[in-house]
């Protein structure tokens, strides 16, 4: 995996990720825009208090998804882990003698490393979606919550499909898109399981509701005879009718597109008279750590995510970085937000320092998450931290003996009469050389703003 400094050192894949984000930055741009979408900033208010309200009410509408689930005929299974999920789909896979799992794509099975758990226990996950079977191929986790092979070209792609499919090089897009095809359609044909994730999961009707470009999530869904669709407790909404909000507002932030090529809204197992479907229909709610959130009144806004891959996209720090650096499947300035409330903010306490704070993400975010304020307080949190377990002494008394230094007048002009006039003759070591090897230092002015004052008063 490629540290920061060899990304950012390495221009084929700066420029790879500076294309593809600029890419989606102006067909968002395009998208959104006043003439195009005067209710876009509406709906934007509207979507955060309709997820404020369902992550208030979480209890109630996660009830009354389960009713709907049931009565449609489908099973709820709540999880508190990886490993729960594991033992769910493994003790099924054993009862129905299932051997092969079509995935679509879904950033939370990522999160709980769920293909690498199964194929532990010879059970075979194939990604579907193209982006996510390439990145199986290679062996690499998403760079992108929504374009997760974004920092591949076609030549990468073509040396991923000789080496882990054995075909001759191909580098026409179109053509490596019919060799993944002419894979995965057999893979769909003789599959057990589909396992989905799901973008929203509404209350009232108890729908899962899937959106896609490419077909193979509603392939998944209904082409094998069981269907698991695994889901953050995070998704519900309480309505169908709030749907129109958070559709119109996905795919515009996403790739621009108005709304997504393919919807599916799924709701149990095949009814009496319907031609295709799953005949077994089970969703797992995830908790994984989500509880944690609520606690905090602010930061439980991370919860109101709906994965679009905005503020990734807007990020000066993710265009520099890339995905992969980032410690956990979420990147860019939502994982930068997330992963140290998942994981505790001693795990990586560098990520919520690794922001401008120039608010871009805030400014794009569909559902108004004040992603600069949280890392703000997740930065308190890790000062805090530190402060508990010792460290950072170094730095504590250097900022005491600064704050006695300014509320004492005549020390800290004895000390600036000092530090002017050694300043010009200081080596530059340690922390300076470092910093002036990037940029030059501006000279000190000729008299201190105290003198010029005092004697500008005298005049
Ligand atoms: S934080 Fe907002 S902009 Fe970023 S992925 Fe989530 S919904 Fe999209």
């Amino acid at each position: 995996m490629a540290t920061i400094k060899e990304t950012v050192a390495d221009p084929r894949l700066q420029l790879a990720i500076y294309s593809a984000t600029q890419r989606l930055i102006d067909h968002r741009a395009g998208a959104v825009g006043f003439k195009v979408f005067p209710e876009y900033q509406d709906l934007r208010t509207l979507a955060h208090d309709i997820k404020k309200h369902t992550i208030e009410h979480l209890d109630y509408y996660l009830e009354q998804l389960e009713a709907n689930v049931v009565a449609h005929g489908g099973q709820v299974i709540f999880c508190e882990d990886a490993e729960q999920v594991t033992d769910f789909v493994l003790n099924l896979a054993k009862q129905r003698n299932a051997r092969l799992i079509v995935k679509s794509k879904s950033m939370t099975t990522e999160e709980i490393h769920f293909n690498e758990r199964l194929e532990h226990h010879q059970l075979e996950a194939v990604e579907t979606d193209l982006g996510e079977y390439i990145l199986q191929l290679a062996h690499q986790r998403p760079y992108h919550i929504v374009a997760p092979a974004l920092h591949l070209t076609r030549y990468d792609v073509a040396d991923i499909f000789t080496k882990s499919l054995g075909v001759k090089k191909e580098v026409v897009i179109e053509e490596q898109t019919k060799i993944a095809r002419s894979v995965l359609r057999d893979k769909f044909l003789q599959a057990d399981i589909g396992v989905t994730g799901a973008n929203f999961l509404v209350a009232d009707s108890g729908a899962v509701v899937v959106v896609e470009n490419e077909g193979n999530a509603r392939l998944s869904s209904s082409a094998p005879k069981i269907h698991i669709a695994v889901a953050g407790i995070e998704k519900l909404i309480p309505r169908a009718q709030d749907l129109a909000v958070f559709l119109n507002l996905l795919g515009r932030s996403a790739t621009g597109q108005p709304l997504t090529v393919y919807t599916s809204f799924l709701s149990g197992p095949r009814r009496e008279g319907e031609v295709d479907g799953p005949d077994e229909f089970y969703l797992i709610l995830l908790d994984n750590g989500r509880t944690k959130l609520l606690a905090d009144p602010d930061k439980r806004q991370s919860l109101y995510c709906i994965r679009c891959g905005a503020c990734l996209n807007h990020c000066p720090v993710y265009r520099k970085i890339g995905g992969h650096n980032y410690p956990w499947v979420y990147s860019g300035p939502i994982g930068a937000i997330i992963t140290p409330q998942f994981h505790g903010v001693s795990k990586d306490p560098w990520l919520p320092f690794a922001s401008s704070l120039c608010g871009a993400c805030a400014e794009v975010c569909p559902v108004k998450i004040e992603i600069p304020k949280l890392l703000l307080k997740l930065r308190a949190e890790v000062v805090e931290a530190k402060q508990r377990e010792g460290a950072g002494g170094l730095e504590r008394l250097a900022f005491r003996m600064f704050s006695w230094m300014m509320t004492h007048p005549r020390v800290y002009l004895m000390l600036a009469c000092i530090g002017s006039a050694l300043a010009p003759i200081t080596p530059k070591i340690g922390p300076l050389r470092k910093w002036t090897s990037q940029r030059s230092l501006p000279p000190l002015a000729s008299t201190s703003f105290h003198k010029w004052w005092a004697e500008r008063s005298s005049k």
